[in-house]
């Protein structure tokens, strides 16, 4: 069943999702050369936890960090720790909060210092702009395989591999719920969505061939090819005439949260 939100549930994640928001830009000012990625997970925890709200990764399914960092070829789901972030890695932060029992969930990919080739600047941009293609889809009545016939449109558009084992997914009272949410798909097929239905789309994009593979430590999904992935994802209430992105990115830091040269 998908669930229809009321005004008091939709106003608390509003909340979640403008914390997931601002984690990742509070984490932005951190995205240099020689951070290890243990080091934005403690960041990250710290901040979520001074806003009110719990990360909600944390211990996820067992999962044995506060946000998943994931690193060039690794898809989604890296467990943050001892690694070093180098110049010209792609850096992808998938971060949940839960403000009052109810969740916001945004993935973001970024470049770390200077870009390695004008191949991963592409993807980014081309990956961004299959995530906005899915949310332009999403209205009241709409289909999930609307929403992933438009993000799979984009990704051939510009040749990259579509990722089909992970999908997008309902957000509310659990970080993933029905339905889901592919980033591939027919117009007109699968579940239909409804004004205050809660959705994340999470197109994961690879340069390389879709296929992929999970490491022995059954967390961390990397691209087979071993060629670079990105990955990006908003929350979003499905209203009348479209959509409102909950984790919205151009929300303003507090003075005390903004880190001095
Ligand atoms: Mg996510
Ligand atoms: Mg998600």
């Amino acid at each position: 069943m998908i669930i229809e939100r009321s005004e008091n549930e939709i106003n608390k994640l509003r909340e979640a999702g403008k914390i997931v928001g601002l984690t990742h830009k509070y984490l932005q000012q951190f995205i240099k050369p020689g951070i290890t990625t243990k080091e934005l997970d403690i960041l990250a925890k710290k901040f979520i936890e001074s806003k009110g709200c719990t990360p909600s990764f944390e211990g996820l399914y067992g999962f044995p960090g506060s946000i998943c960092i994931s690193v060039n070829d690794e898809v989604v789901h890296g467990i943050p720790g001892n690694r070093v972030l180098k110049n010209g890695d792609i850096l992808k932060l998938d971060i949940g909060a839960c403000y009052e029992g109810y969740h916001g969930d945004s993935a973001w990919s970024y470049i770390v210092g200077e870009p390695k080739s004008e191949k991963d600047i592409r993807l980014l941009k081309n990956t961004e702009e299959a995530l906005m293609a899915g949310l332009a889809a999403i209205h009241d009545g709409c289909t999930t395989g609307d929403i992933g016939h438009a993000v799979e449109k984009v990704a051939h558009k510009y040749n990259l591999g579509v990722v089909r084992e992970l999908v997008g997914h309902g957000v509310g009272d659990a970080v993933h719920m029905e339905p889901d949410v592919p980033n591939y798909g027919k117009e007109g097929k699968g579940p239909r969505l409804h004004k205050n239905n809660v959705i994340a789309v999470e197109p994961m994009l690879n340069l390389g061939s879709r296929y992929i593979y999970q490491l022995n430590n059954n967390w961390t999904i990397k691209t087979d090819d071993g060629k670079n992935s990105a990955h990006f994802e908003h929350t979003v209430l499905v209203t009348d005439t479209g959509y409102e992105i909950l984790t919205r990115r151009d929300v303003e830091l507090d003075p005390e949260d903004i880190i001095e040269k």
